[in-house]
């Protein structure tokens, strides 16, 4: 599950996402992550970084940055220390990235959904 919600009612393009992901413990028991936009670049086209967002809800709050490179493409980095230590290294993406991203198709499937319903009412 996860939703969509308007974090300032006077600025439309903050929002912020929430959804289940495995816990900082050692039993990994699910917990609620959420996803804050802190930053974005007004020009979308732009080299270097994106958009920045906040993930509460582990051990400490961590970034996750989104950079475009010179050839366009998009890079994802996390501020934990699995992505640091590890993830990254491996080529992988940590929990939070990989949470972000299957948030981001979620959103997209349902924006799908929306668009093929309003068509179907149409
Ligand atoms: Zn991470």
């Amino acid at each position: 599950m996860s939703s969509v919600s308007p974090d300032e009612p006077n600025e439309g393009s903050m929002v912020a996402v929430v959804t289940l992901l495995p816990g900082p413990a050692r039993k990994r028991t699910s917990r609620l992550y959420s996803y804050r936009l802190t930053y974005r670049n007004p020009d979308y086209e732009a080299n270097g970084c994106v958009m920045t967002w906040e993930v509460e809800g582990g051990r400490t709050p961590y970034q996750i940055a989104i950079e475009r490179a010179p050839d366009g493409g998009l890079r994802l980095h996390c501020t934990c220390a699995d992505a640091v230590f590890r993830a990254e290294p491996e080529g992988r993406f940590c929990k939070h990235i990989r949470g972000f991203l299957h948030l981001g198709q979620e959103l997209r499937e349902q924006g799908d959904y929306l668009r093929f319903a309003m068509r179907a009412a149409s």
